[in-house]
């Protein structure tokens, strides 16, 4: 059966092409683990995690048991890492999956280590991350809470310490002071990890943000004065999208962007196109009114085209009147309240629309384009939510190029 015209068009070889760049861009040796959490940012979880581990991924990032499931039943060797929580009753389900569990709480611990004794599994064979709160105050252990999680992984216990992680929460901030000092930060946390004797293998440290500023040395040399292998973990960046950067306050423009920033504006591509198509068209005389309390009154005959494409779907009521979409190469504007279900465009000006003419929300036509940044301008938000914001009636279609 033909479905209703709204689809997100996904461009694999894009998003390897992403990954691929991203490892360039890093420093030598450095694991990217390609975070597809919240269905790959609203890009389709199984389709962009294939193409990750195509690109080369050999780790994957997810939120949750439930996401990892997903993302197992296509990517049977990768190793996925899951960056919450496990929840009581979850343990089982992680050893059965291969998963690698981030925790900072005991009793994170003890879900993971009962689950693998009654799994059978021998001494120092379920790997864990241990995630260090260096300053974001979100989730990880601060550092008096440390030695005794650290004794959970004496010889004899089920669980391996094989990664200690933290997350960066102002990496987009030019002067990187906040990193700086979260590193620092870190830094101390592995003296105290290394002086137990344990010697985890990964150092598992921040997102697009940090590898984008250059600070991937920086975390690679904390990394290997410890004896660990560095882990970077991008996301928006895989996408194609480049994080906006806080330049500061610089009156001098001392700050200037690092290269690695510029060469990702330059390289980095879209993974993604919203796509819906005119479902109708209609002509209104001067006066009428269009849409959900007649926000929108024709000022001359106007001719309306209907889409097939509302707010259930992810497209933000605010972009109502405020915000223009893509069809025959032209932007035409939103008019009226944007429904559940539909919305429409005013097409006046532009000559020949017709019933299922193709029409961009978010992407390129001709030599107009629409990005996230454009969208999230508008709604007031991120990219990254007006990604994850678009709906699951909307299908995911992956295409070669
Ligand atoms: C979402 C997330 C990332 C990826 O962030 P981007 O800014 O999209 O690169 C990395 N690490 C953690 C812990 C996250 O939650």
């Amino acid at each position: 059966m033909e479905q209703r015209p709204c689809w997100v068009e996904i461009r694999t070889r894009s998003l390897e092409d992403n990954y691929r760049f991203l490892t360039r861009l890093a420093p030598r040796d450095t694991e990217l683990l390609a975070v597809v959490k919240a269905n790959a940012y609203g890009h389709g979880a199984t389709i962009c995690a294939q193409a990750a581990v195509r690109g080369g991924a050999r780790w994957l990032g997810v939120t949750c048991v439930e996401e990892a499931l997903e993302v197992r039943a296509v990517c049977p060797e990768a190793h996925i890492f899951l960056m919450s929580a496990t929840y009581p009753g979850q343990g089982e389900e992680v050893i059965r999956q291969r998963l690698t569990p981030v925790a900072w709480e005991q009793w994170q611990l003890d879900e993971l280590e009962s689950a693998a004794r009654a799994a059978g599994l021998l001494p120092g064979t379920l790997p864990v991350h241990l995630e260090i709160n260096t300053g974001m105050n979100r989730q990880g252990a601060d550092e008096e809470d440390l030695p005794a999680l650290l004794e959970r992984f004496s010889p004899g216990s089920p669980l391996k310490l094989e990664g200690i992680a933290t997350h960066l929460y102002a990496a987009d901030e030019a002067d990187g002071e906040v990193t700086s000092k979260q590193l620092r930060r870190l830094d101390h946390a592995m003296e105290i990890v290394n002086a137990t004797g344990l010697l985890p293998e990964w150092l598992n440290v921040g997102a697009s943000a940090a590898l984008l500023a250059g600070k991937g040395q920086n975390i690679v040399n904390l990394a290997n004065r410890h004896g660990l292998k560095a882990m970077i973990r991008p996301g928006l960046a895989l996408y194609g999208v480049t994080p906006a950067f806080d330049p500061g306050f610089d009156p001098d423009h001392s700050l200037l962007e690092p290269d690695t920033l510029m060469d990702a504006r330059q390289e980095l591509k879209p993974v993604l196109s919203w796509k819906t198509r005119v479902a109708s068209l209609h002509s209104i005389p001067a006066g009428a009114a269009v849409g959900y309390n007649g926000t929108f009154v024709a000022t001359e005959p106007m001719r309306l085209a209907l889409l097939a494409v509302g707010y259930a779907d992810g497209l933000d009521r605010m972009l109502g009147n405020h915000f223009c979409l893509l069809v025959r190469g032209q932007r035409a504007l939103l008019a009226g309240r944007i429904s559940m279900d539909q919305a429409m465009l005013d097409v006046t000006d532009i000559p020949g629309v017709e019933a299922g003419d193709e029409v961009v929300i978010l992407g390129d036509q001709g030599d107009q384009s629409i990005s996230a940044f454009d969208h999230a301008d508008v709604t007031q938000t991120i990219p990254w939510e007006v990604f994850t914001r678009i709906g699951p009636r909307v299908r995911r279609v992956a295409v070669a190029e």
